[in-house]
Formats: structure tokens, C-alpha cells, sequence
């Protein structure tokens, strides 16, 4: 269960944040999930479900799961392409020497007091 650890993580940070602000209640969390990252949207929000709800200050508190496409770029003729279409290879010059430039995130994005 990944995806626990991942909320608990959350969590935390968005207690911190409603400290730091006095808030009484989080109505919305917006996360950037990549899509190459190691996060299942469906088992995040589902563990989310479970964990929110037994804080004060996030019961009914909707995790709002944005999906970030995965880009890689070619370092040889600078062509950015789909990494889950293409994975490391380059389909514009077959080239393996590329990196993924985004994709991988799993970063809250916003905070929504109520
Ligand atoms: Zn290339």
C-alpha cells in the first residue's frame, strides 16, 4: 500500500498548512500526479477516503487527482516526444539519450480552506 504512505504524507502537509494559516477545515487538496509516477489515482483517492475522514480537519475534504502527461526529451536533435508512447528511444532520430522532463510528480498543487 504505496499509495497510504503517499496520503499520510499529504496529510501532514496539509495540516501543516492549515496550522500556518489558522485554518478550521480543508475543503480540497489538488494534486499533480505523473503519469509515470508509481501512483494509481484510484487506490490514492480511495486510501484518502479512509484517512481524511478520520481528521477533524479534513472530514468530507475532496482529494482532486490532476494527471500530468509524461514528456521525454531527445538530448541529440532536442525533439520532445510521449514517454509512455515512445519510452527512452527517441522516434524522431533513435537516440537513447533522453530524459524525462516531466511525468514523474506527486506534489500537492493546492490548498482549499473552507
Ligand atoms: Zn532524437
Amino acid at each position: 500500500m504505496h499509495e497510504l504512505g503517499i496520503v499520510f504524507y499529504i496529510i501532514r502537509d496539509v495540516k501543516q498548512v492549515a496550522e500556518e494559516n489558522h485554518a478550521g477545515h480543508i475543503s480540497r487538496v489538488v494534486m499533480n500526479i505523473g503519469e509515470v509516477s508509481t501512483i494509481v489515482p484510484d487506490y490514492l483517492t480511495d486510501c484518502w477516503r479512509w484517512a481524511a475522514d478520520k481528521e477533524d480537519l479534513l472530514r468530507g475534504c475532496i482529494l482532486d487527482v490532476r494527471t500530468v502527461p509524461a514528456v521525454t526529451r531527445c538530448e541529440d536533435c532536442g525533439a520532445e516526444y510521449g514517454t509512455v508512447a515512445h519510452g527512452k528511444i527517441c522516434p524522431h532520430c533513435g537516440s537513447a539519450n533522453t530524459y524525462l522532463i516531466q511525468g514523474n510528480e506527486v506534489e500537492i498543487k493546492e490548498i482549499e480552506v473552507s
